[in-house]
């Protein structure tokens, strides 16, 4: 398979009770390495809900593409299954400022729930 950061060469031991499962591998172990997941939680309180943030890093990183979007689409499962009321917005990097705050917490009041912000990173200005 070929790494969709860095372009090596890589390949994936499989063993036999998982031989016939279609699996997917985008990244090779030292991109896993250098570009370390760091999954994190938070919770910024709106007037009358949370904008509850689940994200991938710390810091943002530039690929081309979105070579973890298994890692994204797992947090988003875990987000469908754990926050079925609240409204679900997905972003790949986001800088949330007054504006987006203030844009978050109009569509809270509107829909009257919390929302559920997953990106890959995050940065409050
Ligand atoms: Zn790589």
């Amino acid at each position: 398979m070929r790494c969709k950061i860095c372009n090596k060469t890589f390949f994936v031991q499989r063993k036999l009770k998982d031989l016939l499962e279609n699996q997917r591998y985008f990244i090779c172990d030292d991109c896993y390495k250098k570009y370390k997941i760091d999954l994190e939680f938070n919770v910024i309180p709106l007037d009358d809900f949370d904008l509850i943030i689940l994200s991938l890093f710390k810091e943002a990183y530039k690929f081309k593409g979105d070579p973890f979007i298994i890692e994204y689409s797992n947090l988003f499962n875990y987000a469908i299954t754990h926050y079925k009321d609240e409204i679900i917005i997905c972003e790949k990097n986001i800088y949330i400022d007054d504006k987006k705050l203030e844009l978050f917490n109009n569509i809270s009041k509107i829909s009257k729930t919390s929302l559920v912000l997953i990106c890959n990173v995050y940065v409050l200005k």
